[in-house]
């Protein structure tokens, strides 16, 4: 059993070590991306060759693939990328939305508007009416999917969380608005304290390492239970022993070299693969943002956006079949973009401080984690996804029909998840659009769903049949149809 964790003890040592620190280790990081320099363009053709079979490529391969400078060779493997993306998720992207229960926070990690150390920030935790009225507000904008999150503080522990999870999922409001899904992405538990967050019914759990650089983690997360790297790193196999399967990774960046951070997520992805048959479901890509109250008033290592995009071609490449994630602290611009190379998975019509949504507030600097780059309410996104030709989202069936962990994995790694992400993708954007859709939406809405009718016809068209008599009963007024 993992140790409980210990609020007001500042030097954790290294009581939590566990395999996964010696898996990814920064001396095994650093010679893998030196081993990688000055790739050759015969390599690179391999590797690219290797990756649109699907299977992933290595660390190695993939750090091949970082050091490249060529424009060329660049685009061809974000072209390839681009094609394994659509193997698997097809043009379906995933939309959910963050809800910050409270903001109280004992770590005082330097980026974050919410550590301790920042006493500009007006500190709130919602009561279990407030969650109510937010979840309310989000299931009425056509919310089905809620990401939750959290500072790290003793007065909302495991047992708030828990309470307010249930809370969420118990809201229904007209039009068959409810919560279908909720991940949760709060601070590391022992593997008692996730056997109690895997009852509240959670999706995934996610928890960034932020770098996976020991040093620059150190400067950066200087007090509190988070400055503990092992502890944190050990956090997916105390999950893992709880029986949580679905795993979400990310890196923060901006904190350190990206390159270091990408092989960093891929020795960790490969480390769940081993030991539980199970990679991560997601991997997230945050950028750091400013915050107000942080002292990190420039990012230590910036990433222009065509690094970023070849770090997002590069993770697709490598771990095809892991949900990729982007916030809404990128550009409209950048998202659209991304959605090509790789993302698979979105928030929209964010807000980053506690309360946000039903006062409608633009996210509220003195409550506020970070500030935010796309504000534009989810209707609209959904639109401009809808018109550039991807399908909007809000599926939750792989979840409640139990297809989670090793079983999702063992659709995905082939490339067979599609069959069902496709029509479930269509079935629940039109379930949207009867609901809670605008004309604009509707229109372009409607034209996505037909289109992908014609090819579902050509690809499956005993499955094309079913689908078009589940659309017609949604248009009739059913609700919550899935494969
Ligand atoms: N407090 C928990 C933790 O740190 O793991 C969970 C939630 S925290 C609110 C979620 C994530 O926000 C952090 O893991 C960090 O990567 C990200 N974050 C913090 N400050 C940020 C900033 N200035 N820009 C972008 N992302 C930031
Ligand atoms: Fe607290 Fe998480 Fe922000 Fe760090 S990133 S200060 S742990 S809320």
């Amino acid at each position: 059993m993992s140790k409980q964790i210990n609020y007001f003890k500042e030097d954790f040592g290294e009581d939590y070590r566990t395999e996964v620190c010696d898996y990814i280790t920064d001396g095994k990081i650093e010679s893998i991306l030196d081993s990688a320099k000055k790739p050759d363009k015969k390599e690179i053709e391999r590797i690219i060759a290797k990756a649109l079979k699907i299977n992933g490529i290595t660390p190695q391969e993939a750090a091949a693939l970082l050091q490249v400078e060529d424009e060329e060779m660049i685009n061809q493997f974000l072209n390839a990328a681009k094609k394994v993306k659509e193997k698997i998720y097809g043009k379906r992207l995933v939309i959910f939305a963050p809800l910050y229960f409270a903001n109280q926070c004992v770590n005082d990690c330097l980026y974050c508007g919410f550590r301790k150390g920042n006493k500009d920030i007006a500190r709130k935790k919602l009561s279990q009416k407030e969650i109510i009225n937010e979840v309310e507000a989000l299931e009425r904008e056509g919310h089905k999917r809620l990401l939750v999150l959290t500072g790290e503080a003793p007065n909302t522990d495991l047992d708030y969380v828990v309470e307010s999870i249930k809370t969420a999922y118990s809201v229904k409001t007209e039009n068959g608005g409810e919560i279908r899904r909720i991940n949760a992405e709060i601070a590391p538990l022992s593997t008692e304290d996730f056997k109690k967050l895997k009852e509240s019914e959670i999706g995934t759990y996610t928890c960034f390492q932020e770098t996976y650089n020991r040093k620059a983690y150190a400067e950066l997360h200087p007090s509190g239970p988070k400055s503990n790297f092992e502890w944190r790193l050990s956090v997916m196999d105390r999950a893992q022993e709880a029986g949580i399967d679905d795993l979400g990774i990310g890196a923060l960046f901006g904190l350190y070299d990206y390159k270091f951070d990408v092989i960093g997520l891929l020795l960790h992805a490969e480390y769940l693969d081993k030991k539980y048959g199970v990679g991560p479901h997601t991997i997230s890509v945050p950028r750091l943002n400013p915050a107000s109250g942080s002292p990190l008033t420039e990012v230590p290592y910036p990433l222009s956006d065509a690094d970023f995009r070849k770090l997002v071609a590069v993770l697709r490449l490598a771990v095809p079949y892991t949900g990729m994630i982007l916030s809404t602290r990128e550009s409209t611009e950048m998202r659209n973009e991304l959605f090509a190379h790789g993302v698979s998975q979105i928030s929209a019509g964010s807000r980053t401080t506690p309360g946000g949504y039903e006062k409608k507030e633009k996210n509220k600097e003195e409550l506020a984690q970070f500030s935010l780059h796309d504000l534009r309410p989810i209707d609209e996104i959904i639109t401009g996804i809808a018109k550039d030709g991807y399908i909007p989202s809000f599926c939750t069936a792989c979840y409640r029909l139990g297809r989670t962990g090793k079983d999702f994995m063992d659709l995905a790694k082939p490339g067979k998840i599609q069959e069902f992400c496709r029509p479930n993708a269509m079935l629940t954007f039109k379930e949207y659009l009867e609901d809670y859709g605008t004309e604009s939406s509707i229109n372009h809405g409607t034209q996505c769903i037909s289109n992908l009718m014609e090819e579902l016809k050509k690809d499956n068209s005993k499955l094309a049949a079913n689908i078009a008599q589940k659309l017609e009963a949604i248009a009739d007024g059913e609700h919550d149809l899935y494969l």
